[in-house]
């Protein structure tokens, strides 16, 4: 026996998700098959959210709307940029609830094995930002894919004549910032250390 034909597609389209697998992608499927109300309510949220939420159009955060809540709030630091790999790091930092500057998100990082150049970032905009800001916090990971990103900025924004920081180590080597405690990271943007050529 095998499942309805539209099934299928709701099975292969879930399994497409990042985090989820055939089986997790099946179990939903089947789920959504047999309890119509929560269906109903999981398309229209989607649908809610597929048009009118969309990308911040000065640092690249989730918005709904042209801007999003950091940079619509007038009491942020416009001269402290902290550059974040997505938008979720942008999440963890405001969890920290001690950074008052503002953001900008680069969209990933650098990975030359996996295609990613400069021109797949959002690097254009961050040095034109730059140019008006008192110091650019290099707040990507500490993988070696962050790291190399972190040091190809510092040599673009060098002659910026801006102030270049990067967050204190303490976070853990290999780490993504999503999964670091509010405190260490906290204590990371406190102490962050100035970047030398
Ligand atoms: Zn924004």
């Amino acid at each position: 026996m095998k499942y309805p034909d539209r099934l299928l597609a709701l099975i292969r389209a879930l399994s497409r998700l990042p985090g989820v697998g055939p089986k997790s992608a099946q179990k939903l499927g089947l789920y959504l098959a047999q309890n119509k109300a929560e269906a109903s309510e999981l398309a229209a949220v989607i649908e809610e959210v597929r048009r009118h939420v969309g990308v911040c159009e000065r640092c690249g955060n989730l918005a709904e709307g042209p801007l999003c809540p950091v940079c619509a709030d007038p009491t942020r630091d416009e001269g402290v940029i902290a550059v974040v790999e997505t938008a979720a790091d942008v999440l963890a930092i405001e969890k920290s609830g001690e950074f008052t500057g503002v953001y900008h998100v680069l969209g990933g990082v650098l990975n030359p094995l996996e295609g990613v150049g400069p021109e797949a970032l959002r690097i254009e905009p961050l040095l034109e930002r730059a140019e008006r800001a008192r110091e650019v916090i290099l707040a990507t990971s500490m993988t070696v894919e962050g790291e190399a990103t972190a040091a190809y900025l510092s040599d673009l924004l060098a002659q910026k004549g801006v102030k270049l920081s990067r967050p204190a180590y303490g976070l853990p080597v290999g780490g993504t910032l999503e999964y670091v405690d509010e405190i260490t990271l906290a204590r990371a943007l406190a102490h962050r250390q100035p970047v030398t050529e």
